[in-house]
């Protein structure tokens, strides 16, 4: 019988991987994992937790001048990116750290070295031929440039994180997750901000409604959009940077942002090697157990381009680790995954959207557009909320759950274990809301604003 090193070596330490290596060991397999750059990956060091530290702070600004309407006599000497950069730092170092510690005491073996395949079963480890029985990739996405003349000037999502102040005028190109949420943080930081993007509504993919209201608030920030258009060429004129527009216009700014989607890691890595087959776009095609073209590799998380969130990469990375060593298999829930993007006002979202719904049987729509308490108050532009639920006609099931508003994120997690039981508009309509909240709203959306889907389910 063949013996190898390892019975699992995931590539990668980042959401997915060490959660997959972490619990894998705990059912007693012998794991390595290998990470060549930081421990945590995306998420801890240039994602979701640096940015929503970086979110925190552009909040504050906004809000000391609010408090004026409620009667605080503030100063605002302005903001300090240094102290903001040290604190987010300090923090980041902190939580990549636990993420090392949690391996070594799950008796995990860790590589700070690149792993690449040198057949299906053995890799090349920092120069050190490694073997396993099982190889799981994880190695997660990489910001994606747009292939146009002086691209290299412009920076990507990586390089907010390391920048050594706040640029005085930045373009963000793209408006899907990262766009908006890098336009708000530099915006709230004090910076000017102009948002390209080549739709005609910022956030493809999530509700119309939404849409719409955030671009209200958006420019209710103060922001220039730039819809249905895209760069075609940045050029650098003294100590600024000139980008063409493909309607001609031409925008100065400090900064240029990529925003532009994200690409599989999956360059260099010798999957041909190991006869390991992706997409076009170089994403690692997988089966609905995450196996890949060869039955013991396996891939997991951003690098196979499916639901690209944290929590997602975790359970699957859990999933995976109890089917292959705990004797449970199962496979995570890719439906009904609640997001958010932390805009200002952040939007959150479970389900389908009115689009999506409608297309699969009539819906009834329920809408509700307010101002929240504080900002009747505060009279600050661009805060009212939106909150919408899509209803089966014929179940009465509530199909999907969208919020533009403060603290739509921590709402969203509730309504989401509710959709994901199959609530009804009946279950929610019985449950007394929390007074006076915003959140209440979903559950006294009494009068339906219309119904879709039934002209499409007629025909
Ligand atoms: P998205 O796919 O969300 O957005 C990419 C944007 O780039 C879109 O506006 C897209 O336009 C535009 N774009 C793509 N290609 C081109 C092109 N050739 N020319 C012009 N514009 C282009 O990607 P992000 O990079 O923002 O985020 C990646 C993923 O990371 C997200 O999908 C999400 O899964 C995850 N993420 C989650 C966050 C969260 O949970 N809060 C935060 C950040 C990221 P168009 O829509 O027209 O295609």
């Amino acid at each position: 019988m063949t013996t190898y090193d390892f019975d699992l070596f995931v590539i990668g330490g980042g959401s997915a991987g060490v959660r997959l290596g972490r619990i894998s060991a705990g059912h007693g397999a012998r794991v390595a994992v290998a990470e060549e750059r930081f421990w945590g990956g995306t998420c801890v060091n240039v994602g979701c937790v640096p940015k929503k530290i970086m979110v925190n702070a552009a909040e504050y600004g906004a809000w000391a001048e609010d408090a004026a309407a409620f009667g605080w006599n503030l100063e605002n000497h302005g903001h300090d990116w240094g102290r903001l950069a040290a604190a987010r730092d300090a923090e980041v170092a902190r939580l990549s750290g636990i993420y090392g510690k949690l391996l070594a005491g799950a008796g995990v073996t860790s590589f700070d070295a690149r792993a690449t395949f040198i057949d299906a079963h053995t890799l090349d480890v920092g120069g050190q031929r490694v073997t396993a029985e099982r190889i799981v990739i994880a190695t997660g996405g990489t910001p994606h440039r747009l292939d146009i003349p002086g691209q290299e000037l412009a920076l990507v999502s990586d390089d907010l994180f390391t920048l050594k102040a706040l640029p005085r005028r930045s373009l963000v190109i793209g408006a899907g997750y990262i766009a908006v949420e890098f336009a708000t943080i530099l915006r709230g930081l004090g910076g000017e901000v102009e948002l390209v993007y080549r739709a005609p509504t910022p956030l493809r993919g999530f509700d119309e409604d939404i849409r719409t209201a955030a671009v209200e608030a958006l420019v209710g920030q103060g922001m220039v959009l730039n819809p249905d258009a895209s760069p075609v060429r940045i050029g650098k004129v003294e100590d600024h940077l000139m980008v063409t527009l493909s309607n001609s216009g031409i925008r100065e700014a400090d900064a240029v942002f990529f925003c532009t989607g994200r690409t599989a890691n999956t360059q260099g890595l010798g999957l041909d090697k190991a006869g390991v087959r992706t997409d076009a776009a170089g994403a690692v095609i997988v089966d609905d157990d995450h196996r890949t073209s060869i039955p013991h590799i396996y891939a997991i998380g951003d690098v196979i381009d499916r639901v690209n969130l944290t929590p997602m990469a975790t359970a699957v990375g859990h999933a995976l680790a109890d089917t292959l060593f705990g004797n449970n298999p199962r496979r995570a829930n890719y439906e009904n995954v609640a997001t958010a993007v932390f805009m200002s006002p952040p939007i959150a979202t479970v389900g389908l959207t009115e689009t999506d719904a409608a297309r699969i049987g009539p819906v009834d729509i329920y809408v509700s557009r307010f101002t929240p308490l504080r900002h009747t108050i505060s009279k600050r532009e661009g805060r009212k909320a939106l909150m919408k639920l899509v209803v089966c006609q014929r179940t009465q099931k509530v199909l999907g759950a969208h919020m533009l508003g403060e603290d739509s994120a921590e709402i969203m997690q509730g309504i989401g274990i509710a959709i994901g039981m199959g609530a009804t508009k009946q279950d929610f309509d019985r449950t007394i809301g929390i007074h006076p909240t915003a959140a209440e709203e979903f559950v006294t959306l009494r009068t339906r604003t219309r119904e879709a889907g039934v002209a499409q389910a007629a025909q």
